[in-house]
């Protein structure tokens, strides 16, 4: 079930083409990005954990074989594929108290995964792990990488509340050597980096946010011990306060209903609506489940980025919001062409979507003002979609105030409040679920600079433009592993792409292994060919992106589309990337990489 779909026939789509840019010309401002700040200083104490409390260990200067940073599903995967390949001597290093990743920071009131839990966890058929409901709920997810962390082994080394703070290449000792926050100069014959690629919360900033005497947090540290209640709800700490929440994503939307709910006063501050459409969340069949036959679990990830990616496909597996509207209408935007629908075609069916998106806002928000202002006007893979079902009926409440800043965003923050348009709005708390840095530089996100041979440094080679071999390996750094999206996989399930690269990871260290090799780099002509081919076949559409409102898809309205074409997926899709990688390792003879043995020049 997904929302109707309204008759084309009666909309106007001159006007809403002109609605359209008059919403996205309100909120482009010329500081882009730079209006967030950077958790640091003043405001490091917003990263603070609140979960687990720290223990003590002296530092470690000892030799692994492979370091995994990252505890999330990135680290996990690889773990369990490289521990499948029998590789033992493997350490994760986590600065989270704990496995999970966003998982252990995300513990916010109704977090869910809102990609199918079926596909989204991983390694479910290994790990014989039925999750309890199709959009399964956060703590479940952080349950389960506990789980696989355990069954693979990854506890025994694990450095957890570890933060590396430098990557050093010894091209004499042909190590790693890793220093971290704790004092540890450990070394390491291979690294691979899964920071995950966007985990450092930003901050919005707003003239004052230093000031505010309430509580203030961001909700990827939510702050229990104030509000009460956990991640499936019930804040009753919150019955006498006066709660302000700042944005409305993914995660507000998920949050808001439970602080609806438990909260005396409830302002929601909205700079930008987000699309939500039905979520439809159900229990998990169990006969369904186990009328499963090996092997579905691949099928059924690789069936979902198939119709998130634009790729032909007759069977839709999933039958959920996503894969029904990327499917059947937007197949021409920043995600990929399409030779069946013209652009206009595709507009065509986008004005439609986005017509029900806003007539399920009117028939499901009482107040008409209330119900106009929470319209989104934009075409809908300008932002992320949502899913929810509890979200909209939220603001019937008489508690709930939908504070729309027209576009603006909050004026300013106050020792007792927020400020919009003139208005004071005396608060208790104030959450902020601005979301995390995404257009920042890569080594400003993972909070650690790699210093390859000749002591060059990755943030100064990335600076001069995003370059990797299958956006994995940088020549230059040697035996190094990245897993990101750039210059590799864009899916809308991240873990499906993050198996792939562990497989891919794990297949190259057994290569080695079995060569005997202690040495792998990326050869300087691959490396080019591979950035080559990335912007030949981008398919990022300027005119789409430049059409938005802003947002971290389009940079904040001000993308730099020459970066973006360089720092794009692999254009012809993800499946047919993982198809490229796959054979690559059947062709055997590891192309553009150099490897060599302990002595060989
Ligand atoms: P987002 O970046 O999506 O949202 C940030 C919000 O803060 C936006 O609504 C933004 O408005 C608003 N904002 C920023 N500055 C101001 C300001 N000065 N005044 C008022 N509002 C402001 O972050 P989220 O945490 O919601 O989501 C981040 C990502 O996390 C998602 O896109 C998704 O990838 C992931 N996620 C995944 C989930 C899952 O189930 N798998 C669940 C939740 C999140 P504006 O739009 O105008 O910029």
């Amino acid at each position: 079930m997904t929302t109707p779909i309204p008759p084309l026939d009666h909309l106007d789509t001159g006007a809403l083409r002109e609605k359209y840019r008059l919403e996205r010309d309100k909120r482009l401002r010329a500081d882009g990005n730079d209006q967030y700040v950077e958790m640091a200083g003043q405001f490091a104490a917003f990263l603070d954990d609140p979960y687990t409390s720290a223990t003590k260990r002296e530092p470690l200067f000892d030799d692994t074989e492979v370091i995994l940073i990252g505890g999330g599903f990135g680290g996990l995967l690889a773990g369990a594929r490289l521990h499948q390949a029998g590789f033992r001597d493997v350490r994760v290093i986590e600065k989270g108290g704990n496995f999970g990743g966003t998982w252990y920071w995300n513990r916010y009131p109704g977090a869910a995964c809102d990609v199918e839990s079926y596909i989204y966890l991983p390694l479910l058929e290994e790990m014989g792990f039925m999750p309890r409901r199709k959009y399964t709920p956060a703590p479940e997810i952080l349950d389960y990488s506990h789980r696989v962390a355990e069954r693979f082994d990854l506890y025994r080394k694990a450095c957890l509340h570890t933060e590396v703070t430098e990557l050093r290449w010894d091209e004499e000792a042909l190590r790693w050597i890793v220093s971290t926050n704790r004092g540890d100069r450990m070394r390491a014959k291979f690294v691979v980096m899964a920071n995950g690629p966007a985990h450092k919360p930003r901050l919005p900033g707003i003239p004052g946010i230093e000031k505010f005497e309430g509580r203030i947090f961001h909700t990827a540290r939510w702050d229990y011990d104030y509000t009460g209640g956990g991640p499936e709800g019930g804040l009753d700490r919150l019955a006498d306060k006066r709660v302000g929440v700042i944005g409305t994503g993914a995660t507000a939307v998920q949050c808001i209903p439970h602080l609806a709910q438990g909260t005396m006063r409830l302002f929601v501050f909205q700079r930008t609506p987000s699309a939500i459409d039905v979520r439809n969340d159900y229990a998990t069949d169990a006969d369904w489940w186990h009328a499963q036959q090996p092997g579905w679990q691949k099928r059924r990830m690789e069936n979902f980025t198939a119709l998130t990616s634009a790729a032909q496909v007759d069977e839709d597996l999933i039958q959920d919001g996503w894969t029904q509207v990327m499917s059947k209408f937007l197949r021409v935007n920043t995600l990929g062409t399409n030779g069946t629908l013209s652009p206009e075609a595709v507009e065509e069916a986008d004005f439609v979507k986005m017509e029900a998106i806003r007539a399920r806002v009117e028939n499901a928000v009482e107040d008409r003002d209330t119900a106009a202002a929470l319209k989104p006007w934009y075409r809908q893979f300008c932002k992320r979609p949502c899913f929810h079902d509890e979200y909209l009926p939220a603001f019937n409440r008489s508690n709930v105030t939908l504070v729309d800043t027209g576009g603006q965003g909050v004026e300013a923050i106050t020792e007792t409040g927020v400020v919009v348009a003139g208005e004071h709005y005396p608060l208790d708390c104030l959450v902020l679920a601005t979301g995390f840095e995404i257009g920042t530089a890569y080594t400003r996100r993972s909070g650690y600079d790699v210093i390859g041979i000749g002591g060059e440094r990755l943030s100064e080679k990335w600076s001069r433009g995003f370059a990797t071999l299958h956006g994995m390996h940088v020549h230059g750094f040697p035996n190094l592993f990245v897993f990101n999206r750039d210059q590799s996989a864009h899916t809308v399930n991240f873990t499906h792409s993050l198996d792939e690269l562990s497989r891919h990871m794990t297949h190259i260290l057994a290569a080695a292994r079995d060569r005997g090799a202690t040495r792998i780099e990326a050869t300087a002509e691959a490396e080019q060919a591979w950035v080559d081919t990335i912007v030949e076949l981008s398919t990022i559409n300027r005119d789409f992106l430049e059409s938005c409102t802003p947002g971290y898809y389009n940079g904040e309205g001000r993308m730099n589309v020459e970066a973006a074409r360089r720092g794009a997926g692999y254009g012809r899709g993800p499946l047919a990337f993982f198809e490229v990688l796959a054979d690559w390792r059947e062709q055997g003879d590891l192309s553009g990489l150099r490897l060599t043995a302990e002595g060989e020049a």
